[in-house]
């Protein structure tokens, strides 16, 4: 039986989608296309040269066994960057070529980035690429979507919605579609600015009778790029304009990326119909970074850096900086500034304590005690604080008590609730957002937690 390459390659991709999350194959499979099919080569494109090596790296063996069991042993697949949309290149172009070197061949000359982008808006700042995000666990999926949105922006995810706690990345990745649009389409106008910005700016255009400029402005960008999109949070006559603004956009088929501190549904007074357009395109999370992806950071900044810092010293910082990657930052920039003033090496024993004295080791620490200071703080016995009891000022010290053992001691959410009368892992989950919100809204508590937190070192 002769198989066409597309008929090859439909079967291959039938057997690797039940394989696979539906997101995976969604992402990454879902827009390939057969090309050619040789004596012992199938050819594929894929949409971007990012994407070929993504499936070249992690669906290779998955694919390529799937491949030779359709076709004949020594089958190879071979994997090409379609330089526009649908445009292919013939296999012969490439003979014998494996999957890295055909990417490596398509891989698009890096060019210097334009001094004058075409931005609305805020300036990008051209250190936060693409190439410099560290991808893990905790954000790999989130950095596929933006990497295929600056590819093809419009196209696939629109809008894209990413939320996350603070210093994970998002403002990072927001800079990074802009910056890599305005190089690879330079014809292309992209718009960054803060949902703050967006407020002020239109406040302005009202005040000075030019909303008819504002509009025209913001309805005609190609790549609307928002920031801290939880500040239209309560802000009627802003979401007004918003929605309209993103009607145009959407309609004209002109990529929107939002990026928040937490889900759409999550902020307060945020109208329903921007939450249903929101859910169009794909709302994802990022979440804090792994010790892996924490230690991979702080390798790539010290190499961005070209400074040779000892493993144990990096693991130290890695291990106990947790919570963002801004934290990771902060506490490599401490070491270095106060080495090269002082003129020391960076030893463990220096970071320990110079990282030590603001970030006190976790490793004694027991969530028992937490539970007994935050009892104390709260003129509660620990009894009630892991009783069944919903009243209101103990759910409350309750759930302090659960965001300090998640923050510092990094628990696993199942085990906090069986700590606290067995309560489900989702419970738990809301109890901590809870908290983390009133940490941002209300700065009495700020203080009442991090004395509480200073207390626990
Ligand atoms: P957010 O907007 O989520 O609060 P930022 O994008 O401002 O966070 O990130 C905080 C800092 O951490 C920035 O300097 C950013 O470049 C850096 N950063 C965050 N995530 C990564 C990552 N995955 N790889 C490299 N740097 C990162
Ligand atoms: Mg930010």
């Amino acid at each position: 039986m002769e198989l066409t390459a597309q008929e090859a390659w439909a079967k291959i991709l039938e057997s690797a989608r039940v394989r696979l999350p539906g997101h995976s194959f969604h992402t990454w499979l879902a827009p390939t296309r057969a090309i050619a099919l040789s004596e012992d080569t199938l050819l594929i494109s894929a949409p971007s040269h990012f994407a070929a090596e993504w499936i070249e790296d992690k669906y290779g063996e998955l694919l390529v066994p799937l491949v030779r069991r359709l076709l004949g042993d020594s089958f190879k697949l071979a994997i090409e960057t379609r330089a526009d949309g649908d445009s292919t290149q013939p296999l012969d172009a490439m003979p014998g070529a494996g999957l890295a070197e055909i990417a490596e061949r398509e891989r698009p000359e890096p060019s210097p980035l334009p001094t004058v982008a075409r931005t609305v808006g805020g300036e990008l700042n051209p250190q936060l690429t693409l190439e410099r995000f560290v991808v893990g666990r905790s954000n790999e999926f989130a950095f596929a979507l933006c990497q295929a949105v600056a590819d093809a922006p419009g196209r696939h995810y629109n809008p894209l919605f990413i939320h996350g706690g603070v210093g994970l990345g998002k403002t990072h990745l927001l800079h990074a579609i802009g910056n890599h649009v305005a190089r690879t389409c330079p014809a292309l106008t992209v718009a960054y600015l803060t949902s703050e910005q967006f407020t002020n700016a239109l406040i302005a255009a009202i005040r000075n009778r030019r909303t008819a400029q504002f509009q025209a402005r913001y309805r005609s960008v190609d790549v609307l790029l928002v920031d801290d999109a939880h500040f239209l949070a309560g802000k009627h006559s802003t979401q007004e304009e918003f929605f309209h603004t993103f009607n145009a956009l959407h309609d004209a088929r002109k990529q929107v990326v939002l990026v928040s501190d937490r889900a759409p549904q999550q902020i307060p007074g945020l109208e329903e119909r921007l939450i249903s357009r929101f859910a169009w395109g794909v709302v994802t999370e990022i979440a804090r970074p792994d010790l892996e992806t924490r230690m991979a950071i702080l390798q790539r900044k010290a190499e961005e850096q070209q400074l040779e810092i000892d493993e144990q010293v990096l693991l130290f910082i890695a291990e106990r900086c947790r919570s963002s990657v801004r934290e990771l930052e902060g506490a490599l920039i401490k070491l270095l500034a106060f080495s090269s003033l002082s003129k020391q090496s960076i030893t463990p024993e220096l970071a320990r304590s110079l990282v030590g004295s603001t970030l006190a080791p976790h490793r004694d620490l027991s969530a028992d005690e937490i539970d007994q200071s935050v009892a104390e703080s709260f003129g509660l016995t620990v009894d009630q604080l892991r009783s069944k009891s919903r009243q209101r000022q103990l759910a409350h010290a309750r759930a302090v008590a659960m965001y300090l053992e998640r923050s510092l001691l990094d628990l696993p959410y199942t085990q906090i609730g069986q700590r606290f009368g067995g309560r489900d892992h989702s419970t738990v989950i809301h109890s901590i957002q809870k908290v983390e919100r009133q940490l941002e809204d209300d700065p009495g508590f700020r203080t009442q937690i991090d004395a509480l937190r200073t207390r626990l070192r």
